[in-house]
């Protein structure tokens, strides 16, 4: 689950990180007061997307003007302007697609006076197996460019995760970042502030570009990324409410209520497969014969008759999808729970592409006579090869 930035400085204020004083505004009305209540000179006034390079970034509406997502004004008046200009128009960044993000909320923050900008992430990272912090001198741009151009400007460093963040790890950040004297001391502090609350809310990624050295010395946080790791959610209720669901793929939310691991895809064959494993291969294999799936389905183990219908729905909900691969292993899941629950689907529905349905493993014989006996219109394969070269036909013929 991603968050907003102004939701991410402010966990990050909670757990003693410097963050700016800032407002966030849904409402143009708000906007000026909003911007009162802040000390200036300077205001920030930052569209709120669960993406970045806002700051780079276009409104496709030439009522939003021409500069990007992130606008300094130096009065409460011009601050409250921009977000009126910004306020329901759609931005589009490196990190949006050409289709952008409409933009439903700003954050009106107090501005700094900026002398360096830093790049700082924490993540966890696969070739240590550890929670690794990433910095860099080159803050403020593109760290897969800084990657690209000049490697040895990002410096990473792992954290044993028994012992924890050290004084040593922290100083070697703070060198890699080249902080000296208060900027120093301030980034000795925050290292440890950014590792706890990386693990207590497990986070699996905070990204804080930049981290600034403002002019007085000190340190800032001036942006935050931050996401959790869905599998920890449960551990976290005091999360839920910073969820923006206008954020979030409808489909895929459907699918998470109804605990099936689904991800949209931009191919024309729907796929509704048991296992993580199956439903790759399914993939797979559907491109080898020349198509391409239109999301991964994985329906769980033991999923229910009402699983398998909601499955379906979504799949047939993609507009899309032109044809619907049902590629079931029975091992725990069973095939005929598996046919009625395509059944209950169709009628609920309507079925206006083509299916084809290959069933394999327990109950696999009842499972074929339930969906023979109905009137479905339904191509029966005989194996994951077979099921691929028919639906691949069936949507191309
Ligand atoms: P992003 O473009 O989505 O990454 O948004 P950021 O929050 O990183 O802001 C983009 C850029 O705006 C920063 O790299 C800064 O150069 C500038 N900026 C943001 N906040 C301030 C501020 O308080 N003062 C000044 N002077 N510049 C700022
Ligand atoms: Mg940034």
């Amino acid at each position: 689950m991603n968050i907003h930035e102004y939701q991410a400085k402010q966990l990050l204020k909670e757990f003693g990180a410097p963050v700016a004083e800032g407002v966030a505004v849904l409402d143009a009305a708000e906007a000026k007061a909003a911007a009162e209540s802040l000390p200036g000179p300077l205001y920030v006034v930052k569209a709120q997307i669960h993406a970045g390079g806002r700051g780079k970034g276009k409104f496709k509406e030439p009522a939003a003007g021409e500069k990007g997502g992130v606008r300094l004004s130096k009065s409460p008046e011009d601050a409250a302007a921009q977000v009126k200009a910004m306020l329901g128009h759609t931005l589009v960044t490196k990190q949006t697609g050409p289709e952008g993000k409409v933009v439903n909320r700003i954050y009106i923050e107090d501005g700094a006076d900026i002398d360096r900008e830093l790049y700082l992430s924490v993540l966890v990272d696969r070739a240590s197996a550890k929670v690794a912090f990433i910095a860099s001198t080159e803050g403020g741009m593109d760290i897969e460019e800084v990657a690209e151009s000049t490697p040895d400007k990002i410096v990473t460093v792992p954290i044993d995760p028994l012992g924890g963040l050290t004084d040593a790890d922290a100083a070697k950040i703070c060198d890699a970042l080249k902080l000296e004297g208060d900027a120093k001391a301030d980034g000795m502090a925050l290292m440890p502030i950014l590792y706890k609350a990386f693990v207590e809310k497990d986070m699996d990624m905070l990204e804080i570009n930049p981290l600034i050295v403002m002019t007085n010395g000190r340190l800032r946080v001036l942006d935050a990324k931050m996401s959790f790791d869905a599998n920890a959610e449960y551990r976290h209720p005091e999360l839920e409410s910073l969820r923006d669901e206008t954020e979030e793929d409808p489909s895929e939310r459907r699918a998470a209520e109804h605990e099936l691991s689904y991800v949209k895809l931009d191919g024309n064959i729907g796929c509704m497969v048991n296992g993580a494993g199956l439903a790759m291969s399914t993939m797979d294999i559907i491109k080898h014969y020349g198509a391409e799936p239109a999301n991964f389905l994985d329906v769980g183990g033991g999923a229910t008759k009402e699983r398998v219908t909601e499955a379906f729905k979504i799949i047939t909900s993609d507009p899309g999808v032109e044809g619907i691969l049902v590629n079931i292993f029975g091992g725990i899941m069973r095939c005929d729970v598996i046919a009625e629950g395509v059944l209950a689907a169709v009628k609920e529905t309507g079925l206006s592409v083509p299916l084809v349905v290959r069933l394999e493993g327990t109950n696999v014989d009842l499972g074929k006579q339930i969906i023979n006996e109905s009137d479905l219109d339904v191509i029966a394969a005989n194996d994951l090869d077979d099921a691929a070269q028919k639906i691949v036909a069936a949507v191309q013929g």
